[in-house]
C-alpha cells in the first residue's frame, strides 16, 4: 500500500533501513513513520541513519505547505493532531500512532527518542497531559 503524503499529496515512496520499512516523500522530503518505527531508526548505526538523511533530500516538486492541509491520517483515516516531541512539532495520529515528520525533522525526532525508555507515542502522551487544556 502505497500512501500520500501529508504536506504535499504525493505518493510516498517506500525504503528499508535494514529491517525498517519507511515511508518518505520523494517531493518535499517528508516521512511517514508507523508506530515502533523511530525507536528502531534511532538504534541503527550511524550510517544507516545518514543514508535515510540522504533519501529524505527532495528532488524537486512542491515545496511542503502548512499541516493544516489535511487532518486524517494517511494510514489509518484517524485524526491527525500536532504535537511536541522533543524540540520539534510533529503530525500525530492518536489512533495508529503513526506520525510525519517534515523534511529536517529526523534528527529531532531521533534525539526525542535515544536513550529513552518511553515511545513515542508515550512522550506525546506525556507533554499532554503536561499542559492543561
Ligand atoms: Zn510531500
Ligand atoms: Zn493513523
Amino acid at each position: 500500500m502505497h500512501l500520500a503524503c501529508l504536506k504535499c499529496t504525493s505518493i510516498l515512496d517506500k525504503a528499508r533501513i535494514e529491517d525498517v520499512e519507511v515511508d518518505h516523500c520523494p517531493a518535499c522530503g517528508g516521512l511517514w513513520l508507523d508506530h515502533g518505527e523511530i525507536e528502531r531508526i534511532s538504534r541503527k548505526m550511524v550510517s544507516e541513519i545518514d543514508r535515510l538523511r540522504r533519501l529524505l533530500q527532495p528532488s524537486g516538486g512542491p515545496p511542503a505547505v502548512p499541516s493544516e492541509i489535511q487532518t486524517s491520517c494517511p494510514a489509518c483515516t484517524g485524526e491527525m493532531k500536532e504535537v511536541t516531541l522533543g524540540t520539534i512539532r510533529i503530525d500525530f495520529c492518536s489512533r495508529c500512532k503513526g506520525f510525519f515528520l517534515d523534511r529536517g525533522e529526523i534528527d529531532g525526532a531521533i534525539a526525542a527518542v535515544q536513550g529513552q525508555k518511553m515511545t513515542v507515542a508515550q512522550i506525546v502522551a506525556a507533554a499532554a497531559n503536561e499542559v492543561p487544556s
